[in-house]
Order: structure tokens, then sequence, then C-alpha cells
């Protein structure tokens, strides 16, 4: 995956640039580092990624760890590695730097503190002393009154001696921003133009009364800090838009961040088992399963674009590189997508047959080295075997953990080789012995290539026994693979070498 400006052309841009040049766009990726993670949140970052390079514009990592409790140092290495992991790059943040650092929010409170100092001291934010108690009684009331049950404004405009009194009882307030009241419409990306009317759109809390800066309020102070020019993420934080919106209204006003308000685009939920919205509890969700089961990342990217977006409508499997080429934000589908985990390992398996044969053997290595199959670093004569069986796996494998199954025999000491019981018990029955002793004889002297090999065994078992194919066959493959799927026979055969070869068969005759 190469980063290059793409040689697309800008002339019809559908309004999507809104006047700035390509390689002005900024976007974000702002990830929570409270766990792993998810397929949601990385179809999110290739968005953004993609956005970005088609444009050839920054794209921003933030990490969204104000909230201590819940962030651990080992949660942002991993989603820091995940992300390398998956080729997904930025241009700013964590571990690059960037001229709008620091690009953690932990270590962005005082920017914070102040830019609420400045929205309460124009007027834009006020302290709300009302009580949780409080609250709760006039939003039941006023649902009682079938009106509407937001925040009631109650304390947007207390007078000083009313302050004074809620000080004097020892409150503690939290800051609200003070909502326009008018409708907030903006033309989101995907969907189109979204109006919020202001009764559903009550004051909201940017500021805990212990001082801790909400997500409402860090997000989009960072987007405009940033100089964020467009935000694409999931349709869950739709609501949160248009009070965002109305915060980078408010804080363009008083001058901070470039006053540009970013343009939005929602990207569809994505639906798991039963139709109901895939969640970090469902199994497939999370990024660590796919690494570990040896999904390729281009495979796996490739899929979740397919996530709400198309190349073009006969073709599923494309590289990163084409993605970039074509993507348009404007294509992206508003309904919600469904995560379908046979896709996903279909594309993969495509993505595996598009691999260089060299390339295929490298990336098999950590798996096979994880299996204790191969050391992690292959002598030179395994290299050649691992190459050598390339061609003889690569249209049949979906992962590259599958590598271990199907490979393993080749590599495994002669002390550890073991069949399978299963695979024992259902084909080396009957006749076997026979089977087994006749392809012993048959190949000890035979010249070791795939083609004498196979010559000889069809001589022996098919015209010697009158077996047929299955029956003569399917024992010496589970006496030289230990299993009853293994690559093509007489090529493994060949690749096992006539002295293992002998040795298996021999000793399966004794199982
Ligand atoms: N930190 C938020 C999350 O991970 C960011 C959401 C956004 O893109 O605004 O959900
Ligand atoms: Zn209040």
């Amino acid at each position: 995956m190469t980063d290059r400006p793409a040689a697309a052309s800008f002339d019809d841009d559908g309004g999507v640039l809104g006047g700035l040049e390509p390689n002005q766009v900024r976007v974000r990726f702002p990830p929570s580092p409270t766990g792993l993670l998810t397929v949601g949140n990385i179809r999110s970052a290739l968005f953004n990624w993609a956005f970005a390079r088609h444009y050839g514009g920054k794209l921003v990592l933030r990490i969204e760890d104000t909230d201590q409790s819940r962030n651990t140092p080992e949660a942002l290495q991993y989603t820091l590695e995940s992300l390398r992991w998956l080729g997904l790059n930025w241009d700013e943040g964590p571990e690059v730097g960037g001229e709008f650092g620091p690009y953690l929010q932990s270590e962005r409170m005082d920017l914070y503190a102040d830019v609420v100092t400045k929205l309460l001291d124009a007027g834009k934010a006020y302290h709300c002393y009302c009580s949780q108690e409080e609250l709760d009684q006039r939003r039941e009331a006023a649902r009682t009154a079938g009106q509407h049950s937001g925040y009631d404004g109650h304390c947007r405009n207390l007078t000083e001696e009313q302050i004074q009194a809620y000080v004097d009882e020892g409150r503690r307030p939290v800051v609200r921003l003070r909502m326009p009241d008018r409708p907030i419409v903006f033309d989101d990306l995907v969907r189109g133009e979204i109006t919020f009317l202001p009764e559903n759109l009550g004051d909201y809390v940017l500021v805990r009364a212990n001082g801790y800066p909400l997500y409402p309020l860090v997000n989009p102070v960072d987007d405009a800090l940033m100089e964020i020019t467009h935000v694409l993420r999931g349709e869950d934080l739709l609501p949160s838009t248009p009070r965002q919106i109305a915060l980078y209204e408010a804080l363009a006003e008083i001058g901070i961040g470039n006053g540009r308000t970013p343009r939005f685009g929602h990207l569809p939920f994505v639906m798991g088992e039963g139709n109901k919205k895939l969640s970090k509890r469902d199994p497939g969700s999370g990024l660590g399963e796919y690494m570990e089961r040896g999904f390729l990342p281009e495979g796996l990217l490739n899929y979740l674009a397919l996530l709400g977006w198309s190349i073009a409508e006969d073709r599923d499997v494309f590289t990163m590189d084409e993605m970039i080429e074509a993507f348009d934000i404007r294509k992206v589908n508003a309904n919600a997508a469904r995560f379908d985990p046979k896709k996903c390992e279909a594309i993969n398996a495509a993505h595996m047959r598009l691999l260089p044969a060299d390339e295929f053997a490298q990336r098999m290595i950590p798996f096979l080295a994880k299996a204790g199959v191969l050391p992690v670093e292959p002598s030179a004569d395994q290299l050649a075997v691992l190459r050598a069986a390339v061609p003889l796996v690569q249209e049949r494998m979906n992962t590259l953990s599958e590598s271990v199954d199907m490979l393993g025999f080749l590599f495994v000491d002669e002390a550890a080789f073991a069949l399978d019981p299963d695979a024992a018990a259902k084909v080396l029955t009957g006749d076997a012995g026979a089977v087994l002793e006749a392809s012993a004889k048959a190949l000890t002297d035979v010249e070791w290539t795939t083609e004498a090999i196979e010559a000889a065994l069809r001589e022996a078992l098919i015209d010697g026994l009158g077996l047929k194919p299955k029956n003569a066959f399917g024992p010496v493959r589970v006496a030289i693979s230990g299993r009853r799927i293994s690559p093509p026979l007489f090529e493994s055969l060949e690749l096992l070498g006539r002295e293992k070869s002998l040795h298996r068969l021999n000793q399966a005759r004794a199982e």
C-alpha cells in the first residue's frame, strides 16, 4: 500500500471539498483506547484514510483518552500496532508528531479548560447548578405533561443572587452549552440534508461538576483546533452532530479554530447476527481474531470497504491503491450493511491468490513458527521446501493460519510426526496395510519426481491391486501427511522426500 496523491481529477467534486484545494483535506481517526479495535472502528479508519489519500490530504490520528479509568497504555500500544498492521498510516499523531499536537487528549487538558473559560466568558456556555434529583423530577413532569424532556434551560439566565445562593449551598455546577433557538441543518455527505429541531436539542453538558471535560466538548474542540475539514464516522454518532455543530459555531464566534465547521458523513451501521448492530462482544467483531487467524490486512480491509461502499457493481476484490483511486464518499450507501463472515473469508482468500509466491511463503512463516512447525528463521532447505509448496496450497487456503495444518507434515520431526487419530481410524482400515506395503515397494527405487511417483503408484495400486483411486491414494495420504486433507499427493511426496515418505508408509503399516 503506497501513499501517492491520487491521479483522479477533482473538477467534479460534487461539493465534497466545499471550495478547499484537495490537499487541504484534513480528516481524523479518533479512537478511544479502551480495548481492542473492532471492525466498525476499522471501517471508519479505512474510509477516512481512503478519503485523505484520494485527495492527497492528511489523516490525523487523535487518541481520545480523557477517561483515565478506562484507558490503558497497553490498549494504546495495541491500537497503534493494529493500525500499523493494517497499513492505515497517519500523517499526524502519536509516533509521527505534527504541528497540531499533542495528539493524546490526556495531554490537552489545559487547552480544554482554557476553551471552557472563553466559552463561559462569552456567554456561549453557562454554569448549571441543578441537582440530579431536580433534573429527574422536572424531566418526569415534562414527560407527563407531554412536553419535550431534555434539559429545560433552568439555569440559562440565573441572577447573581441565585448563583450566590447555589454556591452557598455548596453546589458544584456543570457547564452547559447554550444551544441556538433555531433548527440545525447540515448536508451529510452520505445521507443528504438532515434537520434537527431546537426542541429536541437541549443545552447539553460540556464539563462535569468535578471538572471532567466530556466527549461532546473535547471531540469538536480538537476538530476545530486541528482544523479538521471532514468528519466521517459511524451513524451511531449522528445524534451528537447537531450539538457539535452548535459548538463549532460558538468556537468560531470567539475565534477558536479556523472558523470552518467540518462537513460530516455518517457511515452506515454494521449489522451482525440476527440483524442486530454488530457489538464488541460478537464473535468476529474484534481485530485480534483476524490477526490470529492469518487474514491479510489487504483482504480484511477490502471486505470492510464493502460495508457501505463498492468500487463497481460487479466487482468485490480490489487493492487499496484501487480503493484510493476510486473512493468517493458520496457513493457510500446510507443503508445498514450486513457483516458476513463467510464473505469476509472469501475476499481474503481472493487476496491470498494474488500474492506473489515468494511473498506468500514469507507471510506463512510467522504462523508456522508460532505453531512450532518452523523456526522463526527457517534454514535455506526449509525455505526451499516452503517455497516449493506454495503452488500446492495457495489456491486452497483462506487464511494464513491454515498453513499449519496444510504444511506442518513437511517440516515436523519424524519423532514428533503423528497421525490424526480420526483419519487413521477411518482410512487406515481393511486392506490399507497392503496398499501401504505396495506403495512403499513401488517408491523404493523410482526416480523422485512428481510424474514418476504418480506413475509408480498408479501402476502398483490401480493396475496392480485393482483399487479405485480413492481407496488407493487415501491411505497413502493419511500415512504421509497424517491427515485426510493435504496438498496434492504426488507433489507432497516429492517435497517430503523419499526417505521420510518410505519411513512414514512403513510406520503407518505398523499402526
Ligand atoms: N472517540 C470516539 C469513539 O471512538 C470518536 C467518535 C468520533 O469519530 O467522533 O467513538
Ligand atoms: Zn440547571
